[in-house]
């Protein structure tokens, strides 16, 4: 698949959601994609994109940065609170605070550098024991504590189980986010973004579907 095509079928997701088709951000997940694949979505004007690894992410976008002009990329991995730092300097913004001492730590580097990027906190919205998030039940007081740190809170995140219908996740963090007074939902992948759509979702993080698979030899 192609680009075009993940634009056409967002497009079509929100017309049949009767939704805006501006509200759906597009993040094109590029971690581990060969540089040509990555250039060739930049080429057709792509602008925002998402990437799992903080190593990875600073080696390839200064420099395309430079390139193709200001990019917006999106952190959607784990994040290491020694990682923090390199990630603040080059993300827009982080979907994956799941945890008191990274709130803690990124409320620190917001006071000393004066602004942060916009922070998605990662829920674990199938409740299982090997993921990363907060736990539905823990939540609303996870939103209070990142709150009460001043940080920029723009939404949810997501990622539902792998064996199960994605919908009823989705409906679920979108009910978290709408009692908390939170607008921003990143959720949906190559595989459901289109029921993310009509769930509601703000962002959606598209890897192979636009790129093609992934080689992690
Ligand atoms: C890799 C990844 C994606 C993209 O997955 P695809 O199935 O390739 O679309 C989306 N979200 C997260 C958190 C990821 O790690």
């Amino acid at each position: 698949m192609t680009l075009s095509t993940i634009q056409s079928r967002l497009l079509a997701a929100c017309a049949a959601a009767n939704r805006e088709s501006a509200s759906v951000t597009l993040i094109a997940v590029s971690k581990v994609q060969p540089i040509e694949r990555v250039r060739a979505v930049l080429s057709q004007g792509h602008q925002v994109f998402g990437e799992n690894y903080v190593q990875e992410a600073v080696q390839k976008w200064p420099d395309l940065r430079a390139e193709f002009g200001p990019v917006q990329v999106h952190m959607i991995g784990p994040l290491q609170t020694n990682k923090a730092k390199p990630a603040v300097d080059l993300f827009d913004a982080i979907h994956t605070l799941d945890r008191p001492s990274l709130a803690t730590k990124l409320a620190t580097l917001a006071q000393s550098r004066g602004t942060s990027p916009d922070l998605f906190i990662q829920i674990n919205i199938g409740s299982e024991p090997q993921k990363a998030g907060v736990l539905p039940d823990d939540a609303d007081a996870f939103i209070v504590t990142a709150r009460a740190l001043d940080l920029p809170i723009r939404g949810l995140m997501c990622i539902p189980p792998e064996d199960q219908d994605s919908t009823p996740h989705f409906k679920s963090l979108s009910e978290i986010a709408a009692r908390n007074g939170l607008s921003g939902l990143s959720m949906g992948m190559s595989s459901d973004f289109e029921s993310a759509i009509a769930a509601g979702a703000t962002h959606i993080r598209v890897g192979s579907a636009i790129f093609g698979e992934r080689n992690y030899g």
